[in-house]
């Protein structure tokens, strides 16, 4: 068996539900470093959620678009807290209930003291929708320090998968608040989860 990285040790502690908002009045209290999970619907969000912590139903996985309709708080070991965000572009909710999501989350993202990164997912089938890139805009303009995650990389063959890694470089060229590396991932396969776990984990308290 392989041994285990420290950081997937720290990724195996107990994870529990702290808090929902649906509001910026009902936000917690900020009390740990916070690492936001955001994307558009059925971006596989919930899923790398799950895998990262290895919960199978921590984040709540569904076939269903736009179900995750607040912002979650899971706070790992004592040391993290990670926030599951609603899911952002879903076209079959009411406008004023989007515009209400989308300004959440970003009054979330831009006036959070305590947020360390903000993972930014791609589905690797679709690459950088337009919804995607207003969003990093707007990430940027805020100066909101995020990080590319491929989703669902399980899904295509080796070219393709360099082929949108490539692609997705380019596109973060024009992103000045983009971490230049991208991190590939697949819930399905596992694969990316490690290195994500290293990339997150120095974010803990110490
Ligand atoms: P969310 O809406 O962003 O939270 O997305 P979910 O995690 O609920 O996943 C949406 C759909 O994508 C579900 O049908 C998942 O089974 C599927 N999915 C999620 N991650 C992966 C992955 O890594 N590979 C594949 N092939 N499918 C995935």
């Amino acid at each position: 068996m392989s041994e285990k990285s420290p950081a997937s040790v720290f990724f195996r502690q107990p994870c529990r539900f702290m808090a929902g908002a649906a509001t910026m009045a009902s936000l917690p209290e900020f009390t740990h470093p916070e690492i936001a999970f955001i994307g558009r619907s059925n971006v596989g969000k919930s899923s790398l959620v799950n895998s990262l912590v290895g919960q199978n139903h921590l984040a709540k996985t569904s076939q269903n678009p736009g179900h995750t309709k607040q912002l979650n708080f899971f706070l790992l070991g004592e040391k993290l807290m990670l926030v599951d965000m609603p899911g952002y572009g879903y076209a079959k909710v009411s406008k004023t209930q989007k515009s209400e999501w989308d300004m959440l989350i970003a009054n979330y993202l831009c006036g959070r003291p305590t947020l360390q990164r903000a993972c930014l997912l791609i589905d690797a089938r679709r690459g950088v929708m337009p919804h995607d890139d207003e969003f990093m805009s707007m990430l940027d303009d805020s100066a909101v320090n995020y990080q590319i995650i491929l989703t669902k990389m399980d899904t295509l063959s080796k070219s393709e998968s360099s082929e949108i890694l490539q692609t997705v470089a380019d596109a973060l060229k024009s992103h000045v608040a983009a971490h230049p590396h991208i991190i590939a991932t697949s819930s399905q396969d596992k694969r990316g989860i490690e290195e994500l776990q290293n990339e997150l984990a120095v974010f803990a308290a110490k």
